[in-house]
C-alpha cells in the first residue's frame, strides 16, 4: 500500500478549518525567518499559505540575513508577550553566524507557544509521558500515517534511523509511547541493514539519498520515508530506494507526498491547540 501523505493531510486540514470555525477562534501564528535562504523562503510561504486556508492568522517577521542574537531575541519577546500570537516558529536553521546562536534562542521561545515542540520543557514533557506539551510536527504527522495503517502498534518493533532533536528523538519517544520497541540507529550503528530487516516499522530520517535497500526490509513491514534529498538531475528522493522497496513493504510512503504534507498539517494543528489553550 502506498501511504498517500497529502491526501490524510488535506483531510486534516479540513478539519482543522471546522474546528477552528465551531470553536470561533483567532489562532495566530508568528513566523520569523532570518536571511535570504531560498528554500527557507519556499517553507514559509507555503506554511503561510496553509495558515490562511485553515482560519489562523499568520504574522510574518521577515528579519535581515545580517540580524544579530539580540535582535533575534527582542522579536522573540515581543511575540511572547503578544495575546494575538498562539505559536511561534522560527525557520530553521539560522544564518551561518548565528549558529552557536541557535540552540539558545530557540530556548527563549514561551513553552506554551513553541508549535515546533522544541524546547526542554515540550521535549521534556514527551519523554515523561505528559501528554499536554506540543509535539514536534514532522514526528508526530509520520506516527498519524503509521496508525491510519494500523491502530495497534503495541509489541511491534519499531527501527528509528536518526537520533536528531528535531525529529529522530521524538519519534523514538512516540513510538515507545505506542508500545513499541524501539531501535534507535545512528551513524554509529553496526550493521544497520541487518537491524532494519527485523523491523516491522522501519522510520528513516538521515539524509542519504535512497539508503534503505529492499534487503534492509521485512516482508510486510510499515516504511515511512522522512529524508529529502535533491539528486545532481534534480529529483527529489528519500532515504528510501523506493522503487525497491515498495514491492516487498506492507505500506510505505512517497516522497514527494508522503511525511511533507504532514508536517505543515500538523503545525496547523500544534498551533489551534495552543490557542485553545490560551
Ligand atoms: P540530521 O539532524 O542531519 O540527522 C541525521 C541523522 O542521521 C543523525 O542522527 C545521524 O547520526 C544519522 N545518520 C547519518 N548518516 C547515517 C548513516 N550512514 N547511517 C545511519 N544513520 C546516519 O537530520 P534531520 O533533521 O533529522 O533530518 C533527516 C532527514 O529528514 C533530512 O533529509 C531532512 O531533510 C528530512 N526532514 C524532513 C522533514 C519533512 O517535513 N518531511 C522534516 C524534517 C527533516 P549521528 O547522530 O550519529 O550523526
Amino acid at each position: 500500500m502506498i501511504i498517500d501523505g497529502k491526501a490524510f493531510a488535506a483531510n486534516l486540514r479540513e478539519s482543522l478549518a471546522k474546528d477552528v470555525q465551531d470553536h470561533a477562534l483567532t489562532p495566530g501564528l508568528a513566523v520569523i525567518l532570518v536571511g535570504d535562504d531560498p528554500a527557507s523562503h519556499v517553507y514559509v510561504r507555503n506554511k503561510i499559505t496553509a495558515c490562511e486556508k485553515t482560519g489562523i492568522k499568520s504574522f510574518e517577521f521577515k528579519m535581515p540575513a545580517d540580524s544579530s542574537k539580540d535582535d533575534i531575541a527582542k522579536v522573540i519577546n515581543d511575540l511572547n508577550n503578544d495575546p494575538h500570537v498562539h505559536g511561534i516558529l522560527m525557520q530553521l536553521p539560522l544564518p551561518d553566524h548565528l549558529s552557536a546562536a541557535q540552540e539558545d534562542l530557540v530556548q527563549m521561545i514561551a513553552p506554551h507557544k513553541d508549535v515546533d515542540g522544541l524546547t526542554t520543557v515540550n521535549a521534556g514533557k514527551l519523554i515523561l509521558g505528559h501528554n499536554d506539551g506540543l509535539v514536534p510536527c514532522t514526528p508526530q504527522g509520520s506516527l498519524m500515517l503509521i496508525k491510519s495503517i494500523k491502530e495497534n502498534l503495541s509489541g511491534l518493533h519499531a527501527v528509528v534511523i536518526g537520533r536528531s532533536n528535531l525529529f529522530g528523538k521524538p519519534m523514538g519517544q512516540l513510538l515507545l509511547g505506542e508500545n513499541c520497541t524501539v531501535t534507535q540507529c545512528h551513524s554509529r550503528t553496526k550493521d544497520l541493514d541487518k537491524v532494519c530487516a527485523q523491523a516491522d516499522i522501519v522510520v528513516a530520517a538521515v539524509g542519504r539519498p535512497q539508503m534503505v535497500k529492499a534487503d534492509w526490509v521485512k516482508d510486510g513491514a510499515i516504511v515511512i520515508d522522512v529524508g529529502i534529498n535533491r539528486t545532481e538531475d534534480g529529483k527529489l528522493v528519500g532515504d528510501v530506494d523506493y522503487e525497491g522497496v515498495k514491492d516487498k513493504a506492507g505500506a510505505i510512503t512517497p516522497v514527494p507526498g508522503g511525511v511533507g504534507p504532514m508536517t505543515i498539517a500538523c503545525l496547523m494543528k500544534n498551533t489551534i491547540e495552543a490557542a485553545k489553550k490560551a
